[in-house]
């Protein structure tokens, strides 16, 4: 692999996307999955989420698959957690990094994790703190949800978008990205904003996640690209991230993100051969469930090379 690919792809599909669909993927199909992702050449996966079984049965393996990916070399293993008993959970079992959601729309934090944002950024503390005492090298995302849009609220004010990144960063977080939850960003939108909060938190500014509900995906990590983001957050076949209409995708689909950026010539470290291949994993493990993508339906164009430095 490339030491130093110009992207890095944040592969979400595990977290994300199996969170989002009904049926469960059996763990056997989850670590197979995984594993044809880490061979295709992504370096980091957000691999599960560490809630209660009973609210999301999709993740009742979170540990068993986060200790299977942390033996894959090279490869950041991410956890979502959304309370200190989260953090605790997937810190025992050895991630390597942890995203807390922060909504910045006081309604969706209500709704979503019943709490304000002032307590949710208070649970950022309290996870930095247990990070501090017992894994101090875990690193800390605070993922801004409903940055750009709110179902709920309608307009999430920039200020408060501006306002939630600092006080994650306050708060201890490495990190804080702005995700497009609701698939409201536009390109216009996605540069102010990212342009704001890089003003403000600088170096700390973290992932685009967007998502493809109104076809502006792609359109928006470039734009986020254009304003010094370098992680992106993609979902293979665009699974999960909360489709609203049957035919819409939902995540940013990995596959065509990663033709973006290498037919611009910047290297992702991913082989996109094999990224495709890596759906079929997927499938298996999720029978009947559409999987969305432009490239994977189109084909790789004739004499199509790849940047140098795929993963090996
Ligand atoms: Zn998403």
């Amino acid at each position: 692999m490339q030491d130093n690919p110009a992207v890095l792809i944040s592969e979400v599909g595990p977290r994300d996307g199996l969170q989002s669909v009904d049926s469960v993927m059996p763990t056997e199909h989850k670590l197979r999955w995984i594993d044809a992702l880490h061979a295709a050449g992504l370096r980091e996966i957000e691999v599960a989420s560490f809630v209660p079984a009973k609210l999301l049965p999709q993740m009742a393996d979170a540990a068993a698959v986060v200790r299977h990916a942390i033996t894959l070399p090279g490869l950041t293993v991410m956890a979502l957690v959304p309370n200190l008993r989260g953090a605790q959970a997937a810190l025992a079992a050895g991630v390597h990094k942890l995203t807390i959601p922060c909504s910045a729309s006081a309604a969706h934090s209500l709704a979503n994790v019943r709490m304000t944002r002032k307590q949710m950024i208070a649970t950022v503390r309290e996870i930095v703190a247990l990070r501090n005492d017992i894994a101090p090298r875990v690193r800390i995302e605070a993922g801004i949800s409903t940055a750009f849009g709110c179902t709920i609220q309608g307009e999430v004010p920039e200020d408060d978008v501006v306002w939630m990144a600092a006080q994650a960063i306050a708060a201890g977080a490495e990190e804080a990205g702005l995700s497009d939850t609701t698939g409201m960003a536009n390109p216009a939108q996605v540069r102010r904003l990212f342009n704001r909060v890089r003003a403000e938190i600088g170096e700390r500014t973290g992932a685009a996640h967007m998502h493809n509900t109104r076809g502006l995906g792609l359109a928006n990590c470039l734009a986020a690209y254009d304003v010094g983001v370098r992680t992106f957050d993609a979902s293979l076949g665009g699974l999960g991230g909360c489709p609203y209409a049957p035919g819409a995708s939902g995540n940013v689909v990995t596959e065509d993100l990663v033709f973006m950026f290498e037919a611009m010539g910047l290297s992702t470290g991913v082989d996109l051969e094999k990224l495709i291949a890596a759906r079929a994993p997927l499938q298996a493990g999720l029978p009947g469930e559409p999987v969305y993508g432009m490239v994977p339906q189109a084909g790789l164009p004739p004499g199509w090379k790849q940047s140098a430095g795929v993963a090996a």
